[in-house]
């Protein structure tokens, strides 16, 4: 066993669950990955192997079925696990909340409850910066008022964030951090891991790189006419191997003892705004490749701008976000063309 312990990762097959997996191995720690491949497949774990050059631990297990996730607690020691195992479509959410209570909610609860059973301390949540909603002061601080959740994903995240405050102050040795992500965009500089979308991709990058790559005609821009330099969305967008890091400061927090409160919440964003029409263009010149677009209408729920006060997260953690975004978007660029190699 690593000398720095070993962390459990659920949905360890997913987007950031890969590229942090290969973070906190490159630090030092043990991972125990666990996934039910439900939006992954086990060609995320061989990317992870790949770049670290040896196996890990990893266990298809779905963290709603308690049977199967308490044997995970039975055969591995860790100390901490962080918690990415959920779904994340907003619009899905909207049409089939029941879905998105039960999967979010009961992977956490057995999670939660194994973790209070077990005496493992450190529970590490994925929370996001839907919780701030349309804020009414940017950028938006750990102290800036959660508005109410415009669908059930982003509920299932304020639900989630209440229950492990909740835990932290009830039970005896549980401490829990929650960090609150931004815009979480690129790939692996290696291109072996990425975003690998089902279906027609909702969120901006992925879209763009399938535009690029000619899988779709056009990518739509939803709306113009916000308050904003060019009237498009204005959104704090995080390299996804800058968020890994972060992942990495905050267990190196927990295991060291180093925690002021017993709940912990940081942002992890850039702190800078970047419009979505700039995004295309940064993405077209760093790549050399041009991406059709059109406008359209506004997108519902969307908000006109939201990004990161990064002070907490770079005082208290000691990270910072750090990879230039050009080098991002050619990381999503080089991701995507691989896909289409294989
Ligand atoms: N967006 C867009 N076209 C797309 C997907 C997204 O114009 O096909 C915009 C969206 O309106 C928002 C920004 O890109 O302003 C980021 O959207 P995304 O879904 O990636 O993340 P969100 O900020 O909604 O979590």
């Amino acid at each position: 066993m690593s000398k720095k312990g070993t962390v459990l990762v659920s949905g360890g097959a997913g987007f950031i669950g890969t590229h942090t997996t290969v973070a906190l191995v490159e630090a030092g720690y043990d991972v125990v990955m666990i996934d039910n491949f439900s939006n992954s497949g086990p060609s995320a774990v061989e990317g992870v192997e790949k770049i670290l050059g040896r196996k890990v631990t990893f266990e298809e297990v779905d963290t709603c079925d308690e049977k199967a996730l308490r044997g995970v607690f039975e055969r591995h020691q860790f100390d901490t696990v962080i918690h990415f195992a959920a779904y994340k479509a907003v619009g899905e959410s909207v049409a089939d909340p029941l879905k998105y209570y039960r999967n979010n909610l009961v992977s956490y609860m057995n999670i939660l409850k194994l973790m209070k059973e077990f005496k493992r301390p450190n529970v590490l949540f994925s929370s996001s910066a839907t919780v701030y909603g349309d804020a009414e002061t940017l950028p938006v601080t750990e102290q800036t008022p959660r508005q109410e959740a415009t669908s059930p994903y982003g509920n299932t995240k304020q639900i989630a964030e209440d229950i492990l405050r909740d835990c932290c102050k009830a039970y005896p040795g549980f401490y829990g951090i929650a960090l609150r992500y931004f815009n979480p965009i690129g790939a692996h500089p290696s291109a072996l891991i990425g975003e690998l979308p089902r279906g027609v991709p909702n969120n901006l990058v992925p879209f763009i790189t399938q535009t690029a790559a000619g899988i779709r005609e056009c990518l739509s821009i939803f709306g113009n006419d916000y308050n904003t330099p060019d009237g498009t969305c204005l959104r704090d967008y995080i390299d996804i191997v800058d968020l890994a890091k972060a992942h990495v400061a905050a267990v190196d927090r927990m295991v060291s003892g180093k925690m002021e409160t017993k709940y912990e919440i940081f942002n992890v964003g850039t702190g800078k705004p970047v419009s979505v029409l700039e995004l295309v263009t940064r993405f077209e010149k760093a790549n050399g490749v041009k991406v059709p677009h059109k406008i359209v209408g506004r997108r519902a729920g969307d908000v006109p701008a939201v990004w990161a006060d990064t002070t907490l997260a770079n005082e208290k953690l000691g990270w910072k976000a750090e990879r230039d975004l050009d080098d991002t978007l050619r990381a999503a660029w080089a991701w995507e063309q691989n896909l289409h190699k294989k």
